[in-house]
């Protein structure tokens, strides 16, 4: 007789969210999909910069994972809090679950605290709170200096600081008081989206400078003096500023480097085709992983990539389980919309796999760019929820 299979999926962001629901709809019932999950909630990631800037609300981001349920994930709700690889076992709530096979997408941990002073002086759109903070924020503030700072790299939406530094440029204009402020990125990479090629970084680069936004790039943080209201990077460079927004530091989920799971990279290492781990039947995808791309460079997190890995993943443990189908492989496609203000968005797309090196397209901004974006939000929220 043949029997059921079990499948655990760790982490109900975007990667896993995908993972479960396709897996249930198209594995049959005697096989179970298990998605474990601390959050009540699922919360929309890519539309925090709208919540930092007042046009989205907490609510209309924010879905519960009812419509999986129905279709009949099981979803436990908890903190892993430990995973076993080799035996393809995790504890969550005092229990231990073991699964026929692992998909491991539990996104990356934000690790403000390895910055000093970081988290007292500014204030991060990289998580729903920050971002309702940072909307009180900007509206309390009418003249000064607004820095927009990258922690570390990686960091998940390479567009993300940039968006962030257009859309409050943009804000301080239609609150006519663009005059009285001064907009600034400090990165420590060498240009926004460099992995997109020199010349698509250039223009980005250009496009924030027309805003008249200082770009400061190879400025990594030590610390920042909250006192002072002053960031201070290692080539000795200080900067003041009256507002910080920042990209906080990334690092692999606890739980996952306790395991032991993480590489060189300080993320899981996979194969970046089919997203298997060095233990058999676990998968890892989305942020959590880290794949080195032919330029030395790790491929962008983003949830479009996260999304695109957990088609692949879906299909070949559906393949493997059923004998039906062939294999897929991930083609390192991604595309990630980029917000400018003023009712306007370009786009970067192409494909990161591509040899000798990644080969990116970007958009010039425009109106209808911006309504994709907004009907993505839409179409995403409604898909899956
Ligand atoms: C400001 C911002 C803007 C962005 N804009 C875009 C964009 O325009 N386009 C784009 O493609 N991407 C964008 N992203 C990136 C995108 O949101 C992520 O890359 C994507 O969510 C990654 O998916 P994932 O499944 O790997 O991880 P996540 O979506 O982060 O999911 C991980 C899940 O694991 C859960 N988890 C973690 N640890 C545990 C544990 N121990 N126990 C139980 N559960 C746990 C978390 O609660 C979470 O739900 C943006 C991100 C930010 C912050």
């Amino acid at each position: 007789m043949k029997q059921g299979k079990t499948i655990l999926v760790l982490g109900g962001g975007i990667g896993g969210i995908v993972t479960a629901t396709q897996l249930r709809k198209q594995l049959a019932s005697e096989h179970r999909v298990v998605l474990i999950e601390r959050e009540e909630n699922y919360v929309f990631a890519p539309s925090f910069p709208w919540v930092m800037t007042g046009t989205r609300r907490k609510e209309d981001i924010s879905r519960p994972r009812t419509k999986m349920e129905k279709l009949g994930v099981e979803i436990i709700k908890g903190d892993i809090e430990k995973i076993n690889a080799e035996q393809r076992s995790v504890q969550v709530n005092g229990r231990t679950q073991i699964g026929d096979y692992l998909v491991i997408a539990l996104g990356a941990e934000m690790a403000d605290e390895t910055i000093p002073g970081l988290s007292e002086a500014g204030l991060t759109f990289y998580t729903l709170e920050g971002a309702e903070q940072l909307n009180e924020a900007r509206l309390k503030f009418n003249a000064g200096r607004i820095v927009v700072l990258v922690s570390s790299v990686p960091f998940k939406c390479p567009a993300a600081p940039v968006e962030a530094a257009l859309l409050l440029e943009n804000d301080c204009r239609k609150r006519n008081m663009r005059a009285a402020v001064q907009v600034d990125i400090y990165t420590p990479e060498p240009g926004p989206m460099s992995l997109a090629g020199p010349e698509n970084s250039r223009q980005l680069r250009a496009m924030v400078e027309a805003k008249n936004i200082g770009y400061h790039p190879e400025h990594a943080v030590t610390h920042v003096d909250a006192d002072k209201k002053q960031i201070v990077f290692t080539n000795g460079v200080t900067a003041d500023f009256d507002l910080l927004v920042y990209v906080p530091p990334h690092r692999a989920p606890k739980v996952v480097r306790d395991a032991g799971l993480v590489g060189e990279s300080g993320w899981i290492p996979v194969d970046k085709y089919k997203l298997t781990t060095k233990f058999p039947n676990v998968y890892a995808i989305g942020d959590v992983t880290g794949i080195k791309l032919s330029v030395g460079k790790p491929l962008p997190k983003a949830g479009v990539i996260a999304h695109g890995q957990a088609e692949v993943v879906v299909n070949n443990i559906i393949k493997e389980i059923t004998g039906q189908g062939t294999s897929k492989l991930f083609d390192g496609h991604g595309a990630c919309f980029i917000e400018t203000g003023n009712g306007k968005a370009g786009m970067g797309t192409g494909n990161f796999y591509a040899e000798p090196v990644p080969k990116m397209k970007l958009f010039k901004p425009g109106y209808l760019m911006h309504l994709g974006k907004v009907a993505f939000e839409k179409y995403w929220l409604f898909k899956w929820f």
